[in-house]
């Protein structure tokens, strides 16, 4: 094991871990911290899911350098800090108490920033980040409920969280390649910096960049600074080959579910088109399940009724007035946990019914079922839609399992996912 990378979120995470293996890095991820015996196997990359985007900074602190201890441990050599591509954290961390920590355990002289992700519209030009084009304070994310985005220069925002000095290595360099980034590195620490935010507005830049920072003990970004390690890594024989990632995977024989605790809009199209095209489908709804009409005896009543192998899809995905109103009856907090507790419930009594293949929609939701069934360590298999592959459980029941956060994924997602099984 070469990399070790600790996210600060389940479905970041697993981002992360698909662009390792897209990559050609051999990944597994780890839902919370890793036990001593983890049963990794042989793999160039574990990722660490934390849930400490928006916990305290002293506990995001404290549970990174658990499994960053972890993972060292498990034999990582290199590490990897994930956030989000909009850098969601707030004056008080956690990017930058995190972050300056973990250089602490990592050791090294500085470590960069880089939260881009062309593809996916986030760009940073001049320590300044752009989402879709336009400055992130001008974006959606500056009314962001947790972590409202209210300035553009990175440089400023880390430096609010931090007491390391922060600096940047700009566009002009990044454009020059590998040398004159690693120039801008000297020039920069030179100056006493040792935080330091770096541009990207192309694949092209994220694969320079790779190699410009393969051999520093620890890098942070979102999941694109991870685009040009692995092709760094093989040019310093730090893994002996890269391997293609997988095509298809092995699925245990069996039964098929869906789940989904989603109601963002790509989910509920992926219902609609999933009960057009004849999936067996049970809706449930949050009032019901306060009241107790329906719980899991019900649900799996319904499954055990379906014919055939499957799928059968499990729902609670509902309009926006359906779950305002279930929320103003119950409050939102009780609504959406009495959704969550019962999927969870329900996926931890399939595999003994024979199920063997499960997708689950929503990121809380599936946070909550793995959870259940125990499912703690996944190898990242095929990539069903950009930033959802398949993965297979290897602790508790075995499992082919797709987590695909709410708003993931197009419209046949439910139907053409089982395609890439065997
Ligand atoms: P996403 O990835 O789309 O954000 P999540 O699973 O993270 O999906 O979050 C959806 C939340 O909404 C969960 O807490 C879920 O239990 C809750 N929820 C699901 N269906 C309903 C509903 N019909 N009414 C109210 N809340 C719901």
């Amino acid at each position: 094991m070469l990399l070790g990378c600790v996210a600060d979120d389940l479905t970041g995470a697993t981002d992360l871990a698909l662009t390792l293996t897209r990559e050609g890095l051999r990944t597994v991820q780890v839902n919370g911290v890793p036990d001593e015996d983890l049963p990794v196997g042989d793999v160039d990359a574990v990722v660490v899911a934390l849930k400490s985007r928006t916990i305290a900074a002293e506990s995001a602190v404290a549970q990174s350098l658990a499994a960053a201890a972890r993972l060292r441990a498990l034999g990582a050599r290199r590490l990897l800090f994930k956030y989000c591509s909009t850098f969601d954290s707030t004056d008080r961390g956690n990017i930058g108490p995190v972050a300056q920590a973990l250089l602490g355990f990592a050791g090294g002289d500085f470590t960069v920033f880089c939260p881009a992700f062309p593809r996916a519209g986030r760009s940073i030009y001049n320590g300044y980040l752009f989402v879709n084009g336009v400055p992130i304070d001008e974006s959606p994310m500056k009314d962001h409920p947790l972590t409202p985005m209210r300035d553009a220069n990175l440089c400023r925002v880390l430096q609010r969280q931090t007491e390391l000095p922060v600096g940047a290595v700009t566009y002009a360099d990044v454009d020059a390649g590998p040398a004159a980034v690693a120039a801008a590195f000297a020039r920069e620490t030179a100056c006493g910096r040792r935080a330091l935010v770096l541009d990207a507005i192309s694949d092209a830049h994220l694969r320079t960049l790779g190699a410009a920072i393969a051999d520093l003990p620890l890098v942070t970004g979102g999941s694109g600074i991870a685009i040009g390690l692995p092709a760094a890594y093989l040019a310093r024989g730090l893994v002996a080959a890269l391997t293609p990632p997988p095509a298809t995977i092995a699925a245990p024989a069996g039964r098929a579910a869906i789940l989904a605790g989603s109601c963002s809009a790509a989910t509920r199209g992926q219902v609609a088109r999933a009960i057009a095209a004849g999936v067996p489908a049970l809706r449930i709804d949050p009032l019901a399940i306060a009241d107790g009409t329906t719980n899991a005896a019900t649900v799996l009543a319904f499954l055990d009724a379906t014919p055939g192998e499957g799928p059968a899809l499990v729902y609670s995905s509902a309009e926006p007035a359906a779950v305002k109103a279930a929320q103003e009856r119950l409050g939102v907090e009780a609504a959406g946990h009495g959704v969550e507790a019962l999927l969870a419930e329900v996926a931890a009594a399939l595999p003994a019914r024979g199920y063997g293949r499960l997708i689950v929609a929503g990121g809380e939701t599936a946070g909550a079922v793995v959870g259940a069934l125990g499912a703690g360590t996944l190898r990242i298999g095929p990539e069903i839609d950009p930033g959802v592959p398949w993965t297979e459980s290897l602790t508790g029941p075995k499992l082919a399992l797709a987590l695909k956060s709410g708003n993931f994924g197009s419209e046949d997602f439910f139907l053409k996912a089982w395609d890439l099984l065997r």
